[in-house]
């Protein structure tokens, strides 16, 4: 087979063809390396199939390398693996597998290479190439895996019913590999997913969201969450994202379908930046519209306060994703929470005050946060696209003169709560808030200074109004 390898990974390849030789067991590398070899795409880890034991080999092609890498083995799944700076290689003996209903877990056997092609999940991933020496180098492809990445097509090697109900994981990854190499998913195999939908509930969450961020790191994320609607498993795995599907209409008037345009505004931010966090505030940017909607008589369609609900929601859809409740979860929310703040921006006599308070809100996410808005038009009227944009760049020119004068960004303001409290003989309590909060207003307002002796003054009289002077 001709594929580019470098020369590292020829001399490794050869490593593993000798001690394979030596130790009397064929040996082939296969899965996701090679398809990615085909494709062209950059590759990462290398797995080995060998007529035997794994681990053996993996310690019999370690120690034909100086210094000797670790090899790190698992004698119950009887796999090893070695770290060659870049590379990663697993070795494994070839297997036969058979699936009980409840578990994707299966019952393992030794068995020969078309065992193992067998047990694998799309033609794409059943690619083998010999390493052994009557053969060395030569593809072995029982199901047409090339033509189907010719074709660009995913599809099971053996019946899908079987494959997917076996191990429902799988239908994750048809839809995350479609979504990453962007094919088609064959009619037998999609039909098969939707029929299979409900088993993916016996898979664990942290399998399904890895691969939902798969899907959202790759360059058209819509392509993957339209599939996983298509098949009936967003309606189980994300129920909160299907609600956002369908424009209703009364009296003639209606609404934008939000799902679509969700997917349009993740594809844009894809454009822009390869964060997947700030993908993941796209996906949520409008989650709180269905609770929020209304139909007002004379008026039409309204969904006031989603960015407020949809903020709250966050929280609850990282906890049930089981994506991290960290940093990460509260730039989301804080994101969805902003997100209509640029747009109210746009409008004419806005006050310095105004591009502060944005400033200081968003902080440093002020550039995600702006990304976010100009992804979030999606208008099919291209002059309406043009001027919302231009818009956009008032704002942001707006944003850098006001950030340029007055540092607002990461602005902390000038006298903390513990100056407060040492000043006025306070404990922690209300009283410290609200003379803070006064300050910083005023501040963020233009009514003074942003400067330490202006904020004193400024608390000594706030402070006065709540019946407080300062000690001694
Ligand atoms: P990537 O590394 O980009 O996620 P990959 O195809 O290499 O893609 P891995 O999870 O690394 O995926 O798995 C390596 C190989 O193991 C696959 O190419 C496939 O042949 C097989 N495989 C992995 N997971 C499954 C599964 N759930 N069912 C069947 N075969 C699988
Ligand atoms: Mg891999």
């Amino acid at each position: 087979m001709d594929i580019k390898c470098t020369d590292r990974e020829l001399f490794l390849f050869k490593k593993i063809a000798t001690a394979s030789q030596e130790l009397g067991v064929a040996s082939y590398l296969i899965g996701g390396f090679v398809r990615d070899k085909i494709i062209g795409r950059p590759t990462k880890d290398a797995d080995i199939v060998c007529l035997g034991d794994g681990i053996e080999l993996a310690h019999a092609v370690a120690n034909r390398f100086n210094p000797v890498p670790t090899v790190a083995f698992f004698k119950t799944f009887g796999t090893a693996q070695i770290k060659l700076s870049d590379l990663e290689v697993e070795f494994v003996g070839a297997r036969k597998e058979s699936y009980s209903r409840d578990s994707r877990k299966p019952e393992v056997a030794p068995g020969s290479l078309e065992d193992d092609q067998n047990r694998r999940d799309f033609t794409i991933n059943a690619l083998a190439i010999s390493l052994n020496r009557e053969n060395y180098g030569t593809l072995i492809d029982p199901f047409n895996g090339l033509g189907d990445i010719e074709a660009k097509i995913i599809q099971t090697p053996l019946a899908p019913d079987q494959t997917f109900s076996d191990d429902p994981l799988r239908m994750m990854r048809a839809i995350r590999f479609a979504t990453q190499l962007n094919f088609t998913i064959a009619e037998a195999t999609f039909t098969s997913i939707c029929n299979n939908a409900q088993r993916i509930k016996i898979v664990s969450q942290e399998r399904i969201t890895d691969e939902l961020n798969k899907i959202m790191l790759s360059p058209k994320p819509s392509l993957g969450w339209d599939l996983l609607y298509k098949s009936g498993l967003l309606q189980i795995i994300f129920p909160q994202m299907v609600d956002l599907q369908g424009a209703e209409y009364i009296d003639g008037m209606g609404h934008k379908d939000n799902f679509y345009h969700t997917l349009q505004v993740i594809d844009n931010v894809a454009e822009h930046s390869n964060d997947l966090w700030l993908r993941w505030a796209a996906l949520l940017h409008d989650i709180g519209k269905p609770p929020t909607k209304r139909f007002e008589e004379g008026h039409g369609w309204t969904f006031h306060g989603h960015e407020v609900v949809g903020g709250r929601m966050v929280p609850k859809i990282f906890s049930r994703l089981k994506l991290p409740m960290n940093e990460k979860m509260r730039f989301v929310q804080k994101l969805v929470e902003l997100h209509l703040r640029p747009i109210s921006l746009t409008k004419e006599n806005i006050t310095d005050s105004a591009i502060r308070r944005l400033l200081f809100d968003a902080g440093e996410d002020i550039e995600a946060l702006m990304i976010l808005c100009k992804a979030d038009i999606t208008s099919k009227n291209k002059y309406k696209v043009r001027r919302f944009l231009q818009n956009y760049e008032l704002v942001a020119a707006r944003l850098e003169q006001v950030e340029e004068s007055d540092r607002i960004r990461n602005w902390q303001p000038p006298i903390t709560g513990e100056i407060i409290m040492q000043t006025f003989g306070l404990t922690p309590g209300k009283q410290v808030g609200i003379i803070k909060d006064a300050i910083r207003e005023a501040i963020l307002d233009g009514v003074i200074a942003n400067n330490y002796e202006a904020a004193h003054a400024y608390m000594v009289e706030q402070a006065a109004a709540l019946n407080l002077k300062p000690l001694q």
